[in-house]
């Protein structure tokens, strides 16, 4: 099996099972206040000083939530609710924890909803939003730091640099970006979520950062756990894995994303030699380095490449969004025009990825070439 969809989600790393694991002991209830719920609550405590350390910020500032989308949720509507948004900037380009939040809320609340323009490629006019700031409106911004199919990256610094300028609220979507580089969050950002999945940690942990300006109220009300933001009785087991993880992504940061890059060049020359017209959706000088998105020529190697190649043991993304068998463009792929005649597939890379893979793929692919 080659497993090229690392940004749907990852393998847990060994030292990430081995914090999971040690955690499975601490069983006594973070809320109680006898000793076994007092370790429960320290190691908590101190699962949060160290994402905050790893990242930055305030260990006030850090909430452990189930992953990006209730921590991207939880920030879209305390911005509504508690800061007075009335217009919301944004993209069709983000991901459904955003948009398909953002078409339920609006019939809730009263706000506008403003698209700000990009290229085809999916990078976002940075001019044009510095128009759409010229509001009395209290905005919130919502973009993604990189897009989770084309690879895309935000300038994100510039971005915050303008929401602090124009007093506009920035929720960054850094779900596919945390553990991947290092983040500032210092400036201008005033919320932003990760998921532990999308870096070799456990799936349903999540981080939603709050920056202490802007406080919101919670989404989840009930036993008043994380600080009363998040109630519910806490993941323990997945804050420990979330932890371990970004620490471990953070440390070998440098290493891992220059063997990455390697495979991703790698596999982009041996696709070019391939298929001379290749449709590289992903701006490689400036994308997420795990992400590789192309479109192959339909009437070189046909459809349903995704599932042809998963009956080869590849594990690849296409960009269809496959509901009852109907092979329809993503909603990203639709709002980017991709031509039709292409067959889009996104590989996504991770530290458990070699050489040897890309070698083996492109021989699996070259069959299908049709003569
Ligand atoms: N945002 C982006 C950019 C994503 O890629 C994802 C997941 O793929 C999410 C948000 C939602 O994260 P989760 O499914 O872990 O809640």
């Amino acid at each position: 099996m080659i497993y090229f969809d690392n940004a749907a989600t990852t393998a847990l790393h060994p030292e990430v099972r081995e914090a999971m694991t040690e955690a499975m002991e601490l069983y006594g209830n973070p809320a109680s206040i006898h000793a076994r719920g007092r370790r429960s609550r320290v190691f908590i405590e101190d699962q949060r000083i160290n994402v905050a350390a790893l990242l930055g910020v305030k260990p006030g500032e850090i909430f452990f939530t189930s992953g990006g989308t209730e921590s991207i949720q939880t920030a879209i509507t305390g911005a509504l609710k508690d800061h007075g948004v009335r217009r919301i900037i944004t993209t069709p380009l983000e991901h459904p924890a955003v948009n398909r939040n953002l078409e339920s809320l609006i019939k809730m609340f009263p706000f506008e909803l403003v698209y700000v323009n990009h290229d085809k490629k999916g990078k976002v006019d940075l001019d044009h939003l510095e128009e759409l700031f010229q509001t009395e409106k209290k905005t919130l911004t919502i973009l993604m730091h990189a897009n989770n199919e084309t690879g895309m990256l935000l300038s994100q610094k510039r971005v915050a640099a303008l929401c602090r300028k124009y007093n506009s609220l920035f929720l960054s979507d850094t779900v596919q970006t945390i553990g991947k580089f290092e983040i500032d969050l210092s400036e201008g950002v005033s919320f932003a979520a990760a998921s532990a999945h999308k870096f070799h940690g456990p799936k349903g942990a999540g981080i939603l950062f709050v920056d202490a300006g802007t406080p919101i109220e919670p989404l989840i009300l009930g036993g008043g756990q994380e600080r009363n933001m998040r109630s519910g009785t806490e993941n323990i087991i997945g804050i420990a894995g979330l932890s371990k993880a970004l620490e471990v992504a953070l440390r070998d940061l440098n290493e891992n994303k220059s063997f990455i890059e390697s495979l991703r060049i790698e596999l982009f020359h041996g696709l070019t030699q391939l298929f001379p017209d290749l449709y590289c959706l992903t701006e490689l000088s400036h994308s997420l380095y795990t992400i590789l998105n192309v479109g192959i020529p339909i009437e070189t190697v046909g459809e349903m490449l995704v599932y042809r190649l998963d009956m080869e043991g590849v594990a690849v993304s296409g960009g269809s969004a496959c509901a009852s068998g109907a092979n329809n463009p993503s909603h990203v792929l639709q709002a980017l025009g991709i031509k039709p005649g292409f067959e889009h597939v996104r590989f996504s890379f991770s530290r458990y990825n070699n050489s040897d893979e890309i070698d083996r793929f492109i021989s699996v692919i070259k069959k299908m070439i049709r003569k």
